[in-house]
């Protein structure tokens, strides 16, 4: 007990001994003073009663007005109670602007939020914004199954990867099939999953632009070159020996633009297909063409070793995954020094997949440059890169590729010591060899 309220509760135990001696006193001079003393008794009994009634009155009030002041324990039990019940409504009502701010922060967003009830599936809540995107409306979808609001999208099995749901990018939005949406999967907690869809037809307009352009400007570029390549070709340099040096280092520039430009169409092709023809890639005719084009390359500068350790074939675009393997052993026998090694081994792995490496004993690459190794245009020495006739764009499409095959690329390198990059198919993408295809891409003749 606070000293305030010990000091009232004294004072009114104070008052009661004091009334009831005054009313014995009373009682005493009248004559009756047992009778006086119970009178007075049950007046301070319906005094306190009267009280009583007045607290639960204002207890009961919508707008309690102030306690008036006073000294007894009932005044210090109602300003007890007035102080209680004010703190808490200041607190709802600060806890109720805070819901209302971070409501009104989730309803003006851009993107859609779609408050989701876990086990039930069921839409809870969502902004202004899942309108035009998703097509929810209230009161309709209120509490509506989600899968059923968001139709035609694939929401049912998506759902039920939960923690593990990848982000679907680049999926049209039930409303208006020419809007394109990013959709992700935030299980906030145990109960609650939030549902955010973005707008990114603007960003995929933007995407294509910039693909069609590069895709176009390579294009056009190619006719001219390979009329300035040919008429470099007719120019005899015996007519004119002082024009020899010249002319070769015409041929070999005309020679790497054209590279270049061929190198970007591959690319541009590459990123506007979502999925490539399959096949049954044979690969021991492969690994024996990638021996050639590694020897042919080196020109017997290096020593070439093929092993086909795993015996297998795989399923996927034979051209596309014949270009990427190709432009691994180019760069193994373009970054190794004369005298140095280059290894392709086609293996095995644990869990069924298969694994195709190109190890060079190489110049290697310091491990600060690995994460970007495979951006366009990005090389660990560009004087070393050029001067081998490299474009910056072979690493690029070896990504793509193998990303088309669900395929990961891996680099381990040392500095001085060597690189290996290395291509990982899943199980589902390897063969048996001999089955399903013509016998003689197997075999090589
Ligand atoms: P480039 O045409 O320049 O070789 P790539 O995309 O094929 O372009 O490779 C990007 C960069 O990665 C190269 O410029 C080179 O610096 C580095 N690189 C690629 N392969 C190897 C390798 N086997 N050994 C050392 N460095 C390599």
């Amino acid at each position: 007990m606070s000293p305030d309220a010990r000091q009232a509760w004294f004072r009114t135990l104070g008052q009661l001994a004091l009334v009831l001696l005054a009313g014995l006193g009373l009682g005493l001079l009248l004559g009756h003073p047992w009778p006086a003393l119970a009178i007075t008794a049950l007046g301070v009994v319906g005094w306190h009663y009267w009280r009583l009634h007045r607290v639960l009155q204002r207890l009961e009030a919508r707008q309690r007005p102030e306690p008036v002041g006073g000294s007894g324990a009932w005044n210090s039990l109602d300003a007890l109670l007035f102080r209680g019940q004010t703190e808490m409504r200041m607190r709802k009502r600060r806890l109720l602007t805070m819901l209302r701010a971070y409501r009104a922060v989730a309803a003006a967003l851009p993107d859609a939020v779609v408050l989701v009830e876990r086990n039930s599936q069921r839409v809870l809540w969502f902004n202004e914004a899942a309108t035009p995107l998703l097509g929810l409306h209230y009161p309709q979808h209120h509490n509506a199954p989600v899968a059923q609001a968001l139709q035609p999208l694939p929401m049912a099995q998506w759902l039920a990867a939960g923690r593990n749901a990848e982000p679907m990018e680049d999926v049209a939005s039930p409303v208006d099939p020419g809007r394109r949406l990013s959709l992700r999967l935030l299980p906030y907690s145990d109960e609650l999953w939030l549902l955010l869809a973005r707008d990114v037809s603007k960003l995929l307009r933007l995407e294509h632009m910039r693909r069609d352009f590069v895709a176009n400007v390579s294009h056009e570029l190619r006719t001219p070159l390979t009329v300035i390549h040919g008429y470099l070709e007719m120019l005899d340099a015996d007519d004119n020996p002082e024009w020899a040096a010249l002319l070769a280092e015409m041929r070999r520039q005309s020679q790497r633009m054209t590279r270049l430009v061929e190198d970007l169409l591959t690319l541009s092709r590459l990123e506007a297909r979502d999925q490539l023809p399959e096949e049954h890639v044979a690969m021991a005719p492969l690994l024996a063409s990638l021996r050639r084009e590694a020897e042919a390359l080196s020109g017997g500068r290096h020593r070439v070793q093929v092993e086909d350790l795993a015996q297998v074939d795989l399923r996927g675009a034979s051209k596309e995954l014949h270009s990427a393997f190709g432009n691994l052993v180019s760069n193994a026998v373009r970054y190794t020094p004369d005298g140095g090694g280059i290894s392709i081994r086609l293996s095995r792995e644990a869990d069924g997949g298969a694994l195709l490496s190109v190890r060079d004993s190489g110049y290697g690459i310091p491990a600060a440059h690995l994460p970007r190794l495979t951006e366009r245009f990005y090389r660990v020495s560009t004087s070393r890169s050029r001067e081998s006739g490299g474009t910056g764009l072979g690493l690029a499409i070896v990504k793509h590729v193998l990303g088309l095959h669900e395929a990961q690329l891996r680099i381990d390198s040392e500095v001085g010591i060597g690189s290996t990059f290395s291509c990982r198919f899943g199980p589902e993408r390897v063969l048996d060899r001999g089955l399903d295809h013509d016998s003689s891409a197997i075999h090589p003749t």
